[in-house]
């Protein structure tokens, strides 16, 4: 029954994933790639199919072909960020997960309001800058993988840097939350009412994560390094238990808010973005509504996926299992926005 739908999505992020699992769950797979990009899709013999295109406007032109081949497309952030979110609305491929939340995610004022109902803690935001009282990090629209953002130690430190972004004005400055990084993989099942903890990772940016090996004094000799976020890798991370009860409180919260601002709310995967302060406060900087390529190192599964299921569940395999779950309940359209 699975073999009569195929899954789809395009060939970056995590789509290695993502077509494993639903081999794993057996459906049959197509990958989307630009041009050049089929190395390792063929590699990894993960695709039955590999459609290849020229440019990301291609793939709104490939739409008629994939509702033929009867294919759901799993969106991930290179999806959203290569088409957009307004073509990503008006996409009419079968969609795994609730559009209309793209809305909420996207535009940083709805998402932290999203958030904030939920009861999550978010930076200090600093809509005046005279007003600014501790280290901040400036956050540019549009700036993506973390490309873009500046930290500041102070009012000076921020005024002497912007005067390298003359006539930016979409930006926002946020308190700069020092502790440890910790991005949250959740799923929450619209079909059993539950949300899971599928694992966590911290990233691996450049060039802030190699900060550390240079010493204070050798920083303070090169003035001009400046950190950056620009995302390379992610790293596997298993957090102290006690942690849990909130984290999975968190989740809950955050699934429940969002069934009142836009029904039926966030299904599938999804992630918190956290730092996590020595007072053991859990920070949200941001959420992801979709699969994140954090969940990379877990294609075998992660320990807590382990636990709950006894054989190998990455995230692209629960979305898959869900799909699943969903035909044979004859309640696909549970899971499609
Ligand atoms: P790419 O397809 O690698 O060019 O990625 C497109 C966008 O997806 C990037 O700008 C990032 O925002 C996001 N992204 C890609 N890979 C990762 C990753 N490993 N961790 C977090 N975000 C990622
Ligand atoms: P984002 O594009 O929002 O995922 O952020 C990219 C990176 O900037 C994160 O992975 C963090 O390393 C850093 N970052 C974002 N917001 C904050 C914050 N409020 N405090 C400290 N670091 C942050």
């Amino acid at each position: 029954m699975a073999q009569k739908y195929k899954i789809a999505t395009i060939g970056s992020h995590s789509a290695l994933q993502i077509l494993k699992g639903a081999k794993d769950e057996g459906f049959e797979t197509i990958c989307i790639c630009l041009k050049g990009r089929e190395k390792p899709y063929k590699m990894y013999n993960v695709a039955d199919k590999i459609i290849t295109i020229d440019n990301y406007d291609g793939f709104y032109d490939i739409q008629e072909q994939l509702i033929k081949e009867n294919a759901i497309i799993i969106p991930h952030a290179s999806f959203i960020a290569y088409m957009g979110p307004e073509k990503v609305e008006k996409f009419k491929v079968p969609y795994f997960g609730n559009k209309k939340i793209l809305d909420w995610e996207s535009d940083r004022a709805m998402e932290r309001k999203w958030l904030v109902k939920a009861g999550l803690k978010m930076p200090k935001i600093f809509k005046n800058p005279e007003e600014i009282d501790r280290p901040v990090i400036t956050k540019f629209h549009g700036a993506s993988g973390g490309a873009g953002y500046f930290v500041a130690k102070n009012l000076r430190d921020w005024q002497e840097k912007m005067k390298n972004y003359k006539g930016e004005k979409d930006y926002v400055i946020q308190e700069y939350v020092l502790g440890v990084h910790c991005y949250i993989h959740y799923f929450h099942s619209p079909l059993t009412g539950e949300i899971e903890i599928l694992g966590f990772d911290k990233r691996y940016e450049s060039n802030v994560d190699s900060l550390g090996r240079i010493s204070a004094r050798d920083q303070i000799a090169l003035p001009k390094i400046d950190p950056s976020y620009v995302i390379v890798g992610n790293m596997t991370l298993v957090v102290r238990e006690s942690l849990l009860p909130l984290i999975i409180e968190m989740g809950e919260n955050v699934v429940k808010e969002s069934k009142k601002i836009c029904p039926p709310g966030l299904f599938g995967p999804f992630c918190l973005e956290t730092i996590i302060t020595p007072d053991i406060e859990i920070i949200t900087f941001e959420i992801s509504a979709r699969i994140v390529a954090g969940t990379n190192p877990y294609v075998n599964g992660s320990p807590y996926t382990w636990l709950k299921y006894d054989e190998p569940m990455s995230t692209g395999r629960r979305i898959a299992r869900e799909i699943k779950n969903a035909i044979k309940e004859d309640k696909l359209n549970m899971v499609l926005g």
